[in-house]
C-alpha cells in the first residue's frame, strides 16, 4: 500500500491516523459487535457518538452555550437555501460576492427574497478581497453573507466585514476549524466537512440559538429544511449520515490530540509560507491572488503557459503529488493545504517544483 500526497480541493486528505482508527473500528466498534455503519441512530452507542462529535466540536471552537450546533445534510450547497428560507425575517439579506460559492449563495438567496449584492470581486476574476469596512448594508437587511475562503480563487478575509450591527453569516467550508475563531462574532457559521474535516455528505451549522425561528420565514418551507426541526431534534430529527458524523467525531479527536485550533493555525501557516515563498522568488510559477489576501488552504498557482501547466500537472502526478489541476474557471493549478496535509508534502511539491523549472527553463 502507498499513499500518495493528495492536494485536492475537496473532497480530501484526511488524517491517517483517522482513517486506521475507522479501519480497526470498522466491523465491532467498542464492543457493539457491529459497525457504526449498521447501528441505530436511536442506539445508545450512536447516541454517544454524536453527543461527543458535538462536545468535542464545542471545546475546540469555544462555541457558547446560546449556539446550536447542527449536523444537517444536503451539503453546503443546501446552506445557500436553508439560510435565507429561515433568516429572511423582512425579505431582504446583504451579499459579498468574492468568488463562485458566494455567488451562488446570492443567486439562490434571490428565489426567498431580496439579495442585495453590496460588494463584489468579479472584476479582477475574484483574485482579492474588497474593502468591507463601510459597505452599504441596508438597515432593514437580516443579515450579511460571507465566503469567507474562496477555495477556487485562493482569497481569505484577513478581517470579517463590518456588518454594522447585522449578523454574520458566513461559508467556512475550505478553512472549517483550520485556525481559532471567536464564533460570537457569527450569526451563522457552517461548512460542508468534506474539505477539511471528514467525508462528504455532512454539513455542520453552527447558530446563534436567537436566529433560530419557530416557524421558517420562507412560506411553504419543507420541514427538513427548517432549522428548528434539526435544533429541537437535536440532527435526529430523521436519519442524519452517521458514519460521516462519526469520522467528524474522530478529526475533533485528532484535532485535540494536535493541540486544538492554534496548534493548527500555526502548521497551516508555517506550510503555506513555505509555498508562498517558493511562488514569491520563482521565475516559472506564480501565485494569481493578490498577496495580503492569500489563503493558506488553497494555493492557485500558473506558469502562464498552458501547456507547461498541463505538462506540471501530468508529471507531478506520476510523482505521487496528486490533484493538483487547478479550477476548471482558473486553469492552472491549485494546491489545497489542509489540516491533513503534512508539512513534508508541501516540503515535497516545492522540491518537485524547483526540478520542474529547472528541466523546463
Ligand atoms: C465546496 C464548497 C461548497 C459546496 O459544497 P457542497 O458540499 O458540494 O455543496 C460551498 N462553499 C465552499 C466555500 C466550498 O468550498
Amino acid at each position: 500500500m502507498s499513499r500518495v500526497f493528495n492536494f485536492s480541493a475537496g473532497p480530501a486528505v484526511l488524517p491517517e491516523e483517522v482513517l486506521k482508527t475507522a479501519a480497526a473500528e470498522m466491523l465491532d466498534y467498542h464492543g457493539s459487535g457491529m459497525s457504526v455503519m449498521e447501528m441505530s441512530h436511536r442506539s445508545k452507542v450512536y447516541e454517544s457518538i454524536i453527543e461527543t462529535a458535538e462536545q468535542d466540536i464545542r471545546d475546540l471552537y469555544g462555541i457558547p452555550d446560546n449556539y446550536r450546533v447542527l449536523f444537517l445534510q444536503g451539503g453546503a450547497s443546501l446552506q445557500f437555501s436553508m439560510i435565507p428560507m429561515n433568516l429572511m425575517k423582512n425579505g431582504k439579506a446583504a451579499y459579498i460576492v468574492t468568488g463562485q460559492w458566494a455567488k451562488k449563495a446570492w443567486q439562490e438567496a434571490g428565489k426567498y427574497g431580496e439579495a442585495i449584492k453590496i460588494a463584489s470581486s468579479e472584476d479582477k476574476t475574484f483574485s482579492y478581497i474588497p474593502d468591507c469596512s463601510d459597505l452599504p448594508v441596508p438597515e432593514d437587511a437580516d443579515y450579511v453573507y460571507i465566503c469567507e475562503n474562496n477555495t477556487i480563487y485562493g482569497t481569505k478575509y484577513k478581517k470579517l466585514p463590518n456588518t454594522k450591527g447585522h449578523p454574520l453569516v458566513a461559508d467556512v467550508s475550505s478553512c472549517f476549524l483550520s485556525e481559532p475563531v471567536n464564533i460570537s462574532d457569527y450569526g451563522i457559521i457552517y461548512g460542508g466537512v468534506q474539505k477539511n474535516v471528514g467525508p462528504a455528505g455532512v454539513v455542520i451549522s453552527i447558530i446563534r440559538e436567537d436566529l433560530i425561528p419557530d416557524e421558517p420565514y420562507f412560506a411553504g418551507t419543507p420541514t427538513m429544511m427548517s432549522f428548528k426541526t434539526h435544533a429541537d431534534a437535536k440532527s435526529l430529527y430523521n436519519t442524519p449520515p452517521t458514519y460521516g458524523i462519526y469520522i467528524c467525531g474522530l478529526v475533533f479527536k485528532w484535532l485535540k490530540e494536535q493541540g486544538g485550533l492554534a496548534v493548527m493555525k500555526e502548521r497551516n501557516e508555517k506550510k503555506a509560507a513555505l509555498l508562498y515563498e517558493f511562488l514569491d522568488q520563482s521565475r516559472m510559477f506564480s501565485g494569481t491572488v493578490v498577496p495580503e489576501d492569500r489563503s493558506i488552504m488553497n494555493v492557485p498557482f500558473v506558469t502562464g503557459n498552458s501547456d507547461l501547466d498541463k505538462k506540471f500537472v501530468a508529471e507531478s502526478e506520476a510523482a505521487g503529488l496528486v490533484n493538483l489541476k487547478g479550477h476548471r474557471t482558473v486553469g492552472g493549478m491549485r494546491a489545497s493545504l489542509y489540516n491533513a496535509m503534512p508539512y513534508e508534502g508541501v516540503e515535497t511539491l516545492v522540491q518537485f517544483m524547483e526540478r520542474f523549472e529547472k528541466e523546463n527553463r
